[in-house]
Order: C-alpha cells, then sequence, then structure tokens
C-alpha cells in the first residue's frame, strides 16, 4: 500500500532520509568520459518530492541544475511513442540487457535491434525515429518544447557546453549508430543522430524541475496539476513498466531490490522515480557506481522510499 503523508510530515521523512545517507556523497566516481561533466563539484547533494497534489519537499541542492544525462531518454521515448506508436518496437526491444548502458556486445547477436529503448544503442534508435521528416533544429525544438511542457517551465534548455564536449568525444555512440545502420536500424546520418542525442542528453534540470516533469507518469498519463493528458494510460503504464525493468542498467534488479519503484538515472548523477498514484522524486549525487548510477542518490532513494513506506510491491 502506498500511503499519503502531511506536507510537513513529508518535509520531515524527506530530511530525516537524506540526513541518514549524508556520508555516501562523494562516494564513488564523478563521469569523466565527458570532459564537460568531470567539472562538477562532487559534494552536490539534493532531492525533491512532489506529489499529485503539488505538495513539494526539498532538500539540499534540489533547486540547482544539473545535467540529466539519460534520464532524457523517457522524454525522447514518450515523444517517439506518441509519433509513432508501437511501430517502435519493431526497432527497438523491451527486456533488461544485463549489461552495461554503452555496451555494444549484444546488438550483434541481435541483428542490430537494442535490447532496451533506455541503453544507449535504443536510445540512439529511438532519436533516430524522432528526426523522421524533421531538421535537427526541428528536433530539439520538438524535444525541448516538450520538456517545457511536462515540466511547465520554458527555462529549461541544451547546456551547449556538455553537448558539445560529449560530441566531441562520441566515439562509442557513433559506433553503437554506425553498427546498426549496417542492419538497416538507422535511417538518418550518424552524425545527425549524434547532434540530436548529445543535445537531450545535455538538458539542464534541478531536481525540483524532473520531479514536477515526471509528475504525468504518476498519474495515469496525466499531468495532475495542468490537467493536460501528455500520453495515453495505458502508454504511462508501459513506460513505467520499461523503467522498472530496465532505467539502470545492468543494475535495475538492484535498484527494484532496493528501492522498489520504477525510475530513470543518469550519469550526471540524477535519478527520478515514480510512485503511482502518490508522487514523483528526484535526487542528485554526481559520484557514481560502477555501473553509471549515482552511489549517494540510489542511497537515499532507498532511504526515501523506507521512509514515506512508498513501495509499488
Ligand atoms: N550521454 C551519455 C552517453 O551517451 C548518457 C549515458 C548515461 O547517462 N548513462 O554516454
Amino acid at each position: 500500500m502506498t500511503r499519503r503523508h502531511e506536507p510537513n510530515e513529508l518535509k520531515k521523512l524527506l530530511s530525516k532520509a537524506c540526513d541518514s545517507v549524508r556520508n555516501e556523497v562523494g562516494v564513488g566516481k564523478v563521469a569523466s568520459y565527458i570532459p564537460a561533466l568531470a567539472r562538477v563539484n562532487p559534494e552536490k547533494f539534493g532531492a525533491a518530492i512532489i506529489t499529485v497534489d503539488g505538495e513539494t519537499a526539498l532538500y539540499g541542492d534540489a533547486q540547482e541544475a544539473f545535467s540529466i544525462q539519460s534520464i532524457s531518454k523517457v522524454f525522447s521515448l514518450t515523444l517517439a511513442l506518441n509519433k509513432v506508436g508501437d511501430h517502435l518496437w519493431t526497432r527497438v526491444g523491451r527486456e533488461p540487457s544485463g549489461n552495461a548502458f554503452n555496451s555494444i556486445v549484444q546488438l550483434e547477436k541481435e541483428r542490430g535491434i537494442p535490447r532496451n529503448p533506455l541503453v544507449n544503442a535504443g536510445a540512439l534508435a529511438v532519436t533516430d525515429i524522432l528526426l523522421q521528416g524533421q531538421s535537427i533544429e526541428s528536433c530539439k525544438a520538438q524535444l525541448r518544447g516538450f520538456i517545457h511542457r511536462v515540466s511547465g517551465d520554458p527555462s529549461i534548455h541544451f547546456d551547449e557546453e556538455v553537448a558539445r564536449s560529449e560530441l566531441e568525444t562520441a566515439n562509442r555512440n557513433a559506433s553503437l549508430a554506425h553498427f546498426m545502420k549496417s542492419f538497416n536500424n538507422i535511417e538518418h546520418s550518424v552524425e545527425d543522430v549524434l547532434q540530436v542525442y548529445c543535445h537531450h542528453c545535455a538538458i539542464s534540470m534541478s531536481c525540483e524541475q524532473l520531479a514536477r516533469s515526471f509528475l504525468f507518469l504518476s498519474q495515469n498519463g496525466q499531468d495532475p496539476l495542468s490537467r493536460e493528458q501528455i500520453v495515453s494510460e495505458q502508454r504511462a503504464r508501459r513506460i513505467n513498466s520499461i523503467m522498472m525493468l530496465c532505467g539502470h542498467y545492468d543494475a535495475s534488479g538492484d535498484f527494484a531490490f532496493r528501492v522498489g519503484l520504477p525510475g530513470k538515472s543518469g550519469v550526471g548523477g540524477g535519478i527520478v522515480v515514480v510512485v503511482p498514484d502518490v508522487a514523483t522524486i528526484a535526487v542528485w549525487s554526481p559520484c557514481l557506481n560502477s555501473n553509471g548510477n549515482s552511489h549517494a542518490g540510489s542511497a537515499a532513494l532507498e532511504a526515501i522510499a523506507r521512509e514515506t513506506q512508498w513501495n509499488i510491491l
């Protein structure tokens, strides 16, 4: 059973949970394979909860923007599903990969069809779908516009320095895209796909903005605050299922075991989770474990889920 909490109680539970993992902040390593990400302060730590009634609880650096990286794959997947519907599943699977987020090993055996839309190869195929019928610039504008719509915040933007930095070092993602192209699972030029992909990964958002923008997934696809239907109920359920099984790469099982809520992480150190019918939670702490997920962020979510008694099971 998921419990609801009074606003003051919620703030206290969030503080208690985050205080209890303070000494985990700084454990692990900041992502450095994207040079611009290596410059972030490893001591940052923030968390935000927003309920479907709009109650907000914030902790630490909850209002400071950071690079959302792979969390953006949920936005691109949602947009691509709204664009081509179930046809998407002919190009991307929906099984956990059990491999690293940027792994190439399964692609050869599975003939260029990535395991799921939340690993890099899958997100590159999704980006290719988004590019259909439009230019790079309009595709980027569409993504940014979608994030403005779900967050209610038109100030959210791409961090051009992070996008450039990733583009300059994108050899691994370029390999994945070329490999899929050899199986005809990338239609556009690899350069164009990478331009859009590296930009959506380089969106800057705070925990508060992220929690707000995922609220539609906690309420059957309808944003509970604006009342806008963003996706159908069935689609929201499916996106949550994919996050539950694939949102943390080869540590998805461990995350489900510890936290028990569908979520998505990024190498910027952010993680967002959905508590169906109740709330969303976003955390940020830049140091990552060996799977590329925020170390203190995962610990914080485990503590928050325990304190709030929020769990889908
Ligand atoms: N932009 C990053 C990459 O493609 C995203 C990876 C991540 O956040 N796990 O490598």
